[in-house]
């Protein structure tokens, strides 16, 4: 039986990259998006137009649910849910509005739970699956001007944990946190200067990919609760080589 993954923004960046690299792997890709219909098909056509696009906000509950209700009708089944849908509204603390810690917090969490729990009713139905979200580094470790996307990252990872725990032993769920990754997402950061990692670069979206491919196939069925940072040894400061 051929397996279905979705991928909440498939349009983009490593949304686009996972859904190429799920689809060299033999799945049926849903790419989901937004508002650039075009990225969406784009993307599909290079996954060899095998799956479906499914416009959709997953940070609102009407978008949700239509998402959930045309899974059900077009496939009936779901293999692989990838939250990777996200954006940012970057500020200092003191200057954050209001519309910008709620956006961040419904699209990068809130929304990321409820499609999550909508969806989970087809997997235990299957007793199978795998759910893989797309955290950040900054979950993790914190950033200055960062509060909203951080809360949410690290609320995400939080909860990445806990369901894995209430799902075993049938549904894996597990989180990446990358650094920082070549998308529209950082095209005004100065990533070279940023990016003086161990490994010397940012990311591509590829890099982040591979690990949910990894995660998504049988390779990936021991792994469960797991938080895995792709971030070129960003935060590998206290290295004593570095002091001598
Ligand atoms: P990106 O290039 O800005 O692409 C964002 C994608 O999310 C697009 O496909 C966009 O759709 C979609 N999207 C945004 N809001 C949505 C919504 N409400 N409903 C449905 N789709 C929505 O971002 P990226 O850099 O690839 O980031 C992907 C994920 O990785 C995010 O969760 C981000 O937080 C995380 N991440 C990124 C980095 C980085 O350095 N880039 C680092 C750590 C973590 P449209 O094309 O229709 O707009």
């Amino acid at each position: 039986m051929e397996k279905i993954a979705l991928i909440t923004g498939g349009s983009r960046g490593i949304g686009r990259a996972i859904c190429l690299e799920l689809a060299q792997a033999g799945y049926k890709i849903i790419v989901n998006y937004l508002s650039n219909a075009k990225a969406a098909e784009q993307t599909l056509a290079e996954c060899n137009n095998n799956g479906i696009i499914l416009q959709a906000d997953v940070s609102s509950s009407d978008g949700i649910n239509k998402l959930v209700s045309e899974i059900q009708n077009n496939f009936g089944r779901l293999d692989v849910l990838v939250n990777n849908a996200g954006i940012t509204r970057d500020n200092l603390l003191i200057r954050m509005s209001q519309q910008e810690w709620n956006e961040v917090i419904q699209t990068n969490f809130a929304g990321i739970m409820e499609l999550t729990e909508a969806i989970l009713p087809i997997m235990q139905a299957q007793q199978s699956g795998k759910i893989i979200n797309i955290a950040s580094t900054v979950g993790v470790h914190g950033n200055a001007g960062q509060t909203n996307y951080a809360a949410a990252k690290a609320a995400l990872i939080s909860y990445t944990k806990i369901k894995a725990r209430e799902l075993m032993p049938f549904i894996q769920v597990n989180a990446i946190a990358p650094g920082l990754v070549k998308t529209d997402m950082t095209a005004d950061f100065n990533l070279a200067e940023l990016s003086k990692t161990k490994l010397g670069r940012a990311a591509e979206p590829q890099d982040i990919a591979a690990c949910v491919k990894w995660l998504a196939t049988a390779s990936g069925n021991y792994i469960t609760g797991q938080i895995i940072e792709i971030d070129g040894g960003l935060f590998l400061w206290s290295d004593i080589k570095a002091l001598v």
